[in-house]
C-alpha cells in the first residue's frame, strides 16, 4: 500500500484564500488585520522564519511590521516595546521570534504580550484556556494539523492518537487539541521505554521531536495517518522530517511530507490566528 500525501502547501493556499478574503472584508470596514513580529538577533534561520511570515501577511493584504532588534537589546527594551504593541490600535497580533538571546527570559517576555493578541498560543492564559476546553488561540502547527486532519475527513473521535514529543509549543498542545477532537491520546517523551509500542497502536500519529528517523516503518501501523512535524538535515543538507518517509509511506494510510507538510501550514495558521483576533477585536 502507498499512502495517500497530505499536501500542506495545497491546503494552505485554499486556506489562505480565505483569510485573504476576510481581510479584505475588514480592511473595506478600515480595520485592516495588523501583524508585528519581533525578531531579536541575527539567527540566520530565525531570520528567514520572520521574512517568510511577513511576507505572507503582505500577501493576504494584513498591515504587518517587523522590528529586528541586535542581540544585544535589554529585556526592559523588549518588554517596553511590547507594552507599546500591545496599545496599539492598529496591531491585531503580536509574535516574538524564539529562541530568545540568553540574557532575555522568554516566558516573561510571552507573558508581557496580550493574551488577545497572542497569536502564538504561547501566552499561559492562552494555555490554560486551550487545556480547560475554551481555547481563544490555538498554537498554530498543532492547529494546523487539526486542519489536515479535517481536509482528509478522518474520524479523529474514537480514534488513539499518538504525540511523540511533549514540548509547550507542539506536542502538548497538540495533544490537548487531538483530546478535545475525541481521541484518545498517548503522549510519549525521550523517556518512553518502549515508543514502537506506542506508535504501533495509533491511528494517528503526529511526531514532533527534532529526531531524524524516530520513526520508522516498521514502527507505524498499516493504515495510520502519520504526521511529520520534525524539521531536520539529512546528510545532503536537505531539509527532512523526524519519519522515515521513503519506507513509512509504504504502510501508512496518509502521511506528510517534508517539505510541503506542516511546515507551510504552520505560518498559514499564524495568518488564521490573526485574523480571528482581528475579527474579534
Ligand atoms: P523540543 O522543544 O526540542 O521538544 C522535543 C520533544 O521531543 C521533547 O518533548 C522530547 O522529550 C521529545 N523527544 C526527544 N527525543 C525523543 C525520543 N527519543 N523519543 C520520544 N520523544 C523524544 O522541540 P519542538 O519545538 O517541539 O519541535 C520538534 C520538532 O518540530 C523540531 O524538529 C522542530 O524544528 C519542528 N517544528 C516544526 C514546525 C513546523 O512548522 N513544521 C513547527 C515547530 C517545530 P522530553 O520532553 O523528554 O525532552
Amino acid at each position: 500500500m502507498t499512502a495517500q500525501i497530505i499536501n500542506g502547501t495545497l491546503l494552505s493556499q485554499q486556506i489562505r484564500a480565505d483569510v485573504t478574503r476576510r481581510a479584505g472584508a475588514l480592511t473595506a470596514q478600515g480595520k485592516q488585520p495588523g501583524l508585528a513580529v519581533i525578531l531579536v538577533g541575527d539567527s540566520q534561520a530565525s531570520q528567514v522564519y520572520v521574512r517568510n511570515k511577513v511576507k505572507a501577511c503582505e500577501d493576504c493584504g494584513f498591515y504587518s511590521v517587523l522590528e529586528k532588534y541586535d542581540g544585544d537589546l535589554t529585556e526592559a527594551a523588549l518588554l517596553a516595546r511590547i507594552d507599546a504593541l500591545n496599545r496599539d490600535a492598529k496591531i491585531h497580533g503580536i509574535l516574538v521570534q524564539l529562541p530568545l538571546p540568553a540574557h532575555i527570559d522568554a516566558n516573561k517576555v510571552i507573558e508581557a504580550i496580550a493574551a488577545e493578541k497572542d497569536v502564538d498560543g504561547f501566552h499561559i492564559s492562552n494555555a490554560g484556556l486551550l487545556m480547560t476546553g475554551q481555547p481563544l488561540f490555538r498554537p498554530c502547527t498543532p492547529y494546523g494539523v487539526m486542519k489536515m486532519l479535517e481536509s482528509i475527513n478522518y474520524p479523529v473521535r474514537g480514534a488513539n492518537a499518538v504525540v511523540v514529543g511533549a514540548s509547550n509549543i507542539v506536542g502538548k498542545p497538540q495533544a490537548m487539541l487531538l483530546l478535545q477532537a475525541g481521541a484518545t491520546v498517548t503522549i510519549c517523551n525521550s523517556k518512553t521505554r518502549d515508543l514502537g509500542y506506542h506508535t504501533r497502536n495509533a491511528d494517528i500519529l503526529v511526531v514532533a521531536t527534532g529526531k531524524r528517523n524516530i520513526v520508522t516503518a516498521d514502527m507505524v501501523k498499516p493504515g495510520a495517518v502519520v504526521i511529520d512535524v520534525g524539521m531536520n538535515r539529512d546528510d545532503e543538507g536537505k531539509l527532512c522530517g523526524d519519519v522515515d518517509f521513503a519506507n513509512a509511506k509504504e504502510v501508512a494510510g496518509y502521511i506528510t511530507p517534508v517539505p510541503g507538510g506542516v511546515g507551510p501550514m504552520t505560518i498559514t495558521m499564524l495568518l488564521v490566528n490573526t485574523i480571528e483576533a482581528a475579527e474579534r477585536n
